[in-house]
């Protein structure tokens, strides 16, 4: 069943083009045309705003629920609907074709793309106002565009190493139950009876023939029956973090999952409730006004800068701004640490130090982590619903079932991880300074939904 899935897709290339022109044309129209138009009144609801139904779009459903896919599909989205992917796609057809620079082929891109995205779209408040996510959104699909007219001839440079969600879009696809799957074998069989087979145009640059897992590949189908040896199949959803992820993780996923999404975002999502952001704010402000310094006060910054809509009475003076990068770095550095700490507990406690094994052991977070960025995403589509007068007091119990389902997932995954590696029974014991770690990330998700 699934391998003929693979191969409609393959052979409906001209249906999904036309597809993903329809999603660019909606994306497009969502995303210029609030901008465009006056700040809702607080009477206006979403079937009668238009800005308040595109903030429910993007923030509400389309977010959350394309997180959501990565882990049922692998990157699906990316391949057959992702707006930003088919322009950059698009114009590098019609580009310079110029090869990959080396400074594109940087492995920290993934981290500090998201990194930078994240806090800066706290700054410029982008979930709440149609014009900074016009710049956030817009400028990234702008930056897409332009790097695809420049680097490569047809394929998808920018999504393969700078989107700012390809590094948590690759992590999360490690989770789906279904992948490209390579026969070697076959492979080979075919190449020695010399038949001449036309080479498969793969956007995101994968190499087909040693391909293991699926967190680079697209799911666009293009490569499905490639000399008889590519074929979409089910697998285990461990096993790409079990198996491949033992020689594929490194330091900069390592950091994605545990500074990136359990520390940044994490941060990201808490200030707006944190009382410890308040008193930290009202802190730094009565030390000014003490020291006589004025100018942190002011509230003149551009709204491309930091959040500034007088209209509303949402608008960030210096002092917001640095509080607030101040608040979700430490957040970072703090929860990111910890877990850190657990996680190299972990690995000594399994058996002998090896830093190829604690990035091996942080993969079995990324249920977690991702389950993290759907609860903080979802938080808004909850709120939105709630004005809408739905009723939502079910939302916490689900929250809860889904945390501990993913807790569940990453426990299971790192006793996988575990077995994996062999040796003793003891080495079990390494799940305790996992479990701490599950309890930390917990811990911040108490505080946000359940003890502020
Ligand atoms: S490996 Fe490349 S061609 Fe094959 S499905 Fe993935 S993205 Fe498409």
């Amino acid at each position: 069943m699934l391998a003929a899935v693979g191969g409609w897709l393959r052979d409906r290339a001209g249906l999904l083009r036309k597809l993903q022109w329809a999603v660019v044309l909606v994306y497009a129209f969502l995303l210029i045309v609030p901008a465009c138009l006056e700040l809702p009144e607080d009477s206006a609801r979403m079937w009668n705003n238009l800005t308040i139904f595109a903030q429910f779009v993007f923030w509400g459903i389309w977010w959350p629920f394309v997180l959501l896919s990565m882990v049922l599909f692998g990157r699906l989205w990316c391949g057959v609907l992702c707006p930003e992917g088919a322009l950059s796609e698009w114009a590098a057809r019609k580009g310079l074709g110029r090869p990959i620079p080396r400074w594109m082929r940087w492995g920290g891109w993934p981290f500090v793309a998201f990194v930078l995205t994240t806090v800066y779209g706290q700054l410029v408040s982008v979930y709440q106002y149609p014009k900074a996510a016009l710049l956030v959104l817009g400028g990234s699909t702008v930056a897409a565009v332009a790097v695809g007219f420049v680097y490569t001839r047809g394929k998808r440079a920018w999504c393969r190493h700078l989107c700012p969600v390809n590094g948590v879009f690759g992590l999360l696809s490690k989770l789906a139950p279904m992948h490209y799957r390579v026969d070697e074998a076959a492979w080979k069989q075919s190449q020695q009876k010399r038949e001449r087979v036309a080479a498969v145009d793969c956007a995101p640059l994968q190499p087909l023939r040693h391909m293991q897992g699926g967190s680079g590949c697209h799911m666009c189908g293009r490569c499905s029956d490639h000399r008889g040896a590519i074929e979409l199949s089910l697998r285990s959803p461990s096993d790409e973090v079990v198996r491949v992820a033992e020689r594929e993780a490194d330091g900069w996923q390592t950091a994605l999952i545990v500074y990136g999404l359990l520390g940044v975002a994490m941060g990201a999502f808490h200030w707006t409730m944190s009382p410890w952001f308040v008193s930290l704010k009202q802190t730094a402000a009565e030390w000014l006004v003490d020291k006589d310094i004025m100018w942190p006060l002011d509230t003149g910054a551009p709204w491309w800068l930091l959040t500034h809509y007088p209209q509303h009475n949402d608008v960030f003076s210096w002092l917001d701004g640095a509080a607030l990068i101040t608040y979700v770095a430490t957040t970072a550095l703090a929860l990111g640490s910890g877990i850190l700490a657990c996680l190299a507990l972990a690995v000594c406690a399994a058996g002998r130090w090896q830093t190829r094994r604690l990035h091996h052991l942080a993969q079995a977070l990324i249920p977690l982590a991702g389950c993290g960025v759907f609860l903080g995403l979802s938080a808004l589509t909850v709120t939105l619903l709630k004005a809408e007068g739905v009723p939502m007091q079910w939302a916490n119990h689900a929250r809860l079932l889904l945390l501990a389902g993913a807790n569940l997932w990453s426990l299971h995954l790192a006793r996988g991880i575990m077995r994996h590696w062999g040796g003793s029974a003891a080495r079990y014991l390494a799940l305790l300074p996992m479990l701490a770690a599950l309890a930390l990330v917990d811990c911040a998700w108490g505080f946000m939904f359940w003890w502020w």
